[in-house]
């Protein structure tokens, strides 16, 4: 038994599908960070600073081997122009869109994020984070939302939802999501060169539950590519966020290339392992609501489940589907990250 690698190099080896000495942990705990921080949540997820200190007191307590440093799901669309509504217990959300005409895209300018809010305050963290413990810990600094979900959020979702389907605006729907890569990579370059270990992009509503597996190949697909590809060349390591039951579309997921796919705990784990197995690194996929609201022995029960399934052959990353609801006990997260020294060791 060898117990003997740091979190990056545990990390590092599981993206890598090499063997680690035992399965790591992340957590996706920006919203529980906040929340116990003493100070209202929309405070602390606007600025760099608070945000930095909340993630720090986490990884403190907890000691795990991946940090998800973000601050929602509404960075990069706030950073557009759309309206964002920030609230005292959960992560801010869009309002009003930017965009009113699809055909007005050409009009919108992809935002500078070291100088447009909030994008600038998350840079400000990942700086905090990267020179207090970046040499003890793995850290993701997300950028936020992928092309087509942002894409939602710039334009709206229904309008978006009415307009693929209707299939007469393709030329403008692919000029929008080009926009939304251009902002989203832009933003990941930046987020890398705080020194960062990796970053990531999340698509909900790329997924299954909300677009057809044919419609997520139409439209999302060659955008989500083409960011893995950019950043491949940069020597990025990227991952790809899509909740909901994936399993219609794993096989597209794994094409892009992204080097960790992050799903949530509807996609049947034995599906994903059978179609990953030895080619992507997994991270998750423990059911957010059972972490809120399950004890820690059913939290021990699941954990120990997973890790049978997705331990052998390594790519395997441990931690919630999604992210953590704003009042997941203490106790639970705890059990999740001792569940891969229990459990997890090869
Ligand atoms: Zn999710």
């Amino acid at each position: 038994m060898n117990q003997s690698m740091t979190s990056i190099e545990r990390v590092f080896a599981a993206i890598h599908l090499q063997t680690p000495d035992r399965v790591p942990v992340d957590l996706h705990n920006f919203q529980p960070a906040a929340f116990t921080s003493g100070l209202p949540m929309d405070q602390v997820l606007r600025d760099g600073e608070l945000l930095a200190q909340a993630m720090l007191d986490a990884w403190r307590e907890f000691g795990h081997d991946m940090i998800l440093l973000e601050n929602g799901t509404a960075c990069n669309a706030q950073a557009c122009g759309v309206e964002v509504i920030y609230r005292s217990d959960a992560a801010p959300a869009t309002h009003t869109p930017v965009l009113k005409r699809i055909e007005d895209i050409g009009r919108l300018a992809v935002p500078d994020p070291e100088t447009t809010f909030p994008m600038c305050e998350i840079l400000k963290a990942a700086r905090i984070l990267v020179r207090e413990i970046g040499d003890r810990v793995w850290i993701c600094a997300r950028a936020d939302q992928g092309p087509m979900d942002l894409a939602s959020q710039v334009y709206g979702m229904s309008d978006l939802m009415v307009d693929m389907a209707m299939g007469e605006k393709d030329e403008y729907i692919f000029q929008l999501l080009d926009y939304c890569r251009q902002v989203t990579t832009r933003y990941a370059l930046a987020l890398m060169q705080t020194g960062a270990h990796s970053t990531s992009i999340g698509e909900p509503v790329a997924g299954p539950d909300v677009i057809s597996p044919r419609m997520y190949r139409k439209y999302a697909w060659r955008f989500e590519k083409q960011m893995v590809d950019d950043l491949k060349n940069h020597g990025i390591i990227l991952h790809n966020h899509i909740c909901g039951n994936t399993v219609p579309i794993l096989e597209d997921f794994i094409q892009t290339g992204a080097q960790v796919l992050e799903v949530d705990h509807k996609t049947d784990p034995h599906k994903a392992k059978a179609a990953a197995g030895g080619r992507t690194c997994l991270l998750g996929n423990l059911d957010t609501s059972l972490l809120a609201s399950g004890t820690p022995d059913q939290v021990d029960a699941a954990c120990r489940e997973l890790i049978e399934v997705w331990k052998p052959g390594s790519g395997f990353i441990l931690g919630p589907g999604c992210a953590l609801g704003s009042t997941t006990p203490a106790e639970n997260i705890h059990t999740l990250v001792e569940s891969a020294k229990k459990y997890g060791v090869y």
